[in-house]
Formats: structure tokens, sequence, C-alpha cells
């Protein structure tokens, strides 16, 4: 069996090609696609991905409005700033980065973003909707991943989906997506019991733990098709990849997987909002 290398690179090209396309489109109309990220403190990794974020929007011709407040900011600033850009017609999709220092009430700061410009599916409300299966933006980490497997043509229809790890972002609502695609998906969590045998049953492994290395090689049924959105200090991913490979029918390394993709699927959900602003059909 001809062994798979998932390449996020080249699915993300893919949808940014398109997307420019449609920018241009948009931009001839009147309309400059626009998305907000909102840093609040200064930790690095988080002012590392907010520009990465807007560098990305920039090279495709999204415009990019980058509000950093400061690490003492309070909920209620918080939460004008996002009032005040949910009001704003020329922003189309708004970004607060995770994690906001401690004092901050997240979730509430989260709920605060009006589900129209959501594209990063962190509200109750997009999730509830990604849950059902309509309407709105799903996290963009769940969405690349859905987007590598839906451009590798991977079959899900009746395959058993083992997910490892259930946040809000990542691992609730990519069980949710599998599901809704008609796989059987089993959601491991840090209480999980016999975590390896339950992996070894897996046709498709998601790997989202937030631990190097995490998953290990014999775990991993022959033939099993295995996305990381692990992204740990050093570039490593949460599957143990040199050991994972052996087994894997197809593997998304790190980096070059899965990270590449989340992005693209933000600018994608950005000209997504733009578009429907202007009451275009979305792609
Ligand atoms: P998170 O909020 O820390 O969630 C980690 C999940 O893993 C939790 O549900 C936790 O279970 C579970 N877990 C922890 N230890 C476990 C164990 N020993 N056995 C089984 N499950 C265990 O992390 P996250 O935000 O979902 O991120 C997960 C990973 O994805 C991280 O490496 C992160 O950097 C990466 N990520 C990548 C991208 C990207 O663009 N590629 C985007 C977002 C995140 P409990 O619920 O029981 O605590």
């Amino acid at each position: 069996m001809e062994k798979v290398i998932l390449d996020g690179k080249l699915v993300a090209k893919k949808i940014t090609d398109t997307l420019k396309e449609r920018v241009t489109s948009l931009k001839s109309k009147g309309i400059t696609p626009c998305l907000a990220t909102i840093l609040v403190g200064d930790d690095p990794s988080s002012e590392t991905y907010v520009k990465m974020k807007g560098n990305a929007c920039e090279r495709i011709g999204i415009q990019s409005l980058r509000i950093h407040l400061p690490k003492e900011t309070e909920t209620k600033k918080l939460l004008e700033t996002i009032e005040k850009l949910n009001l704003d017609p020329s922003i189309h999709g708004i970004l607060l980065q995770h994690p906001v220092p401690s004092h901050i009430d997240e979730r509430k700061a989260f709920e605060a973003i009006d589900i129209k410009k959501d594209v990063d599916g962190v509200t109750s409300t997009g999730y509830g909707q990604t849950a059902f299966g309509f309407g709105t933006y799903p996290s963009c980490t769940p969405a690349a991943i859905m987007e590598i497997i839906k451009h590798y043509n991977i079959h899900i229809d009746g395959k058993h989906a083992v997910v490892i790890g259930r946040s809000p972002i990542l691992g609730k609502p990519v069980s949710a997506l599998l599901l809704n695609e008609n796989a059987t998906v089993t959601t491991c969590h840090s209480h999980t019991t016999n975590l390896p045998e339950i992996v070894k049953q897996a046709d498709i492994v998601v790997a989202a733990v937030g631990k190097p290395n995490f998953i290990q090689g014999d775990w991993v049924k022959k033939g099993a098709v295995i996305l990381d959105a692990g992204y740990n200090k050093g570039n490593i991913g949460d599957v143990d990849y040199e050991a994972c490979y052996e087994n894997a029918s197809a593997i998304t390394p790190v980096p070059g997987g899965v990270g590449p993709v989340t992005i693209s699927m933000l600018l994608k959900h950005t000209v997504d909002a733009a578009e429907k602003s202007m009451n275009i059909p979305s792609l």
C-alpha cells in the first residue's frame, strides 16, 4: 500500500489561490475583507501566532486590523473593544487570541463576538451550529483537518475515528464534524482508560492533546490515517511521527501539516463573512 504524507502546505496553497480571486472580485465591488485580531498581553507565542495570521491576510489582499491591548486590560475594556468591532461594518471577522491573561473572563469575551464575525468558531452558538451541521464557521483547526481529509479523498463514512482531546476549539468540534460525516467517533481525554487499546481500533486518529510525541507507534493500527493537530515547543507534534509512520497509510507531518491549513481556513472564513455581508453566496 502506498503511504501518503498529507501535505498541509499544498492544501493551504490550493485554498489561498482560490481566495485571491475571491478577494479581487470583492475589491472590484468596493469591499476589502478585513480580519480584526485582538491580542491581550505580551505572551511571545501568542504574538507570533497573531503576526503570522495578520501577515497571511495581507499576502492575499485581506486587510488586517491588529489590536494589541496591555496585559492589565480588564474584561470590561475587552468587551467594549469587541463590541466596537461588532458594530463596525468594515470588519468581517474577529479573532481574539487565546489565551488571554487569567484575570480576564475569556469565555465572556468569546461569547461577545457577533456570530456573523465569529470566523474562528469560538462562541457557544458557533460550536452548537457546527455540531448541528449547519450555518456557521467551525473552529479553524477542526475545519483544516476536514479540509485535508477532503483534499486527499479519505473515506470517512462508517470509519472509526478516535480523537484524543476534547477542548472546545479542537477535540469537541472535530469530533462533531467527523460524526456529521458518518464516522463512528470516540473522543478521548485525560480520564480515558486504556487509551492505547482505543487508538488501536481507529481507522482515523486525530491527535489534539498538547503533549509532544504522545501518540506511540505501537498504538496505531496498520493502515490508519493520522492527523496531528499538535503543535508543541520546538515544532513537535502530538504524534511520535517516526514511530507512527510505519503503520500509517497516511499521516500529517509537523510542521507542514494541519498548521498551514488552519491559517488558510481563517482566511477563507473571513472572505466568506465578507461575501455574506454583501449577500454573495460563499463557495
Ligand atoms: P487543550 O485545551 O490543552 O486540550 C488538551 C486535551 O487533551 C484535553 O481535552 C485533555 O483532556 C486531553 N489530554 C491531556 N492529557 C491527556 C492524556 N494523558 N490522555 C488523553 N487525553 C489527554 O489543548 P488544545 O487547545 O485543544 O490543543 C491541543 C494541541 O493542538 C496543542 O498541541 C496545540 O498547540 C495544538 N493546536 C494546534 C493548532 C494548529 O493550528 N495546528 C491550533 C490549536 C491548537 P481533559 O479535557 O480531560 O483535560
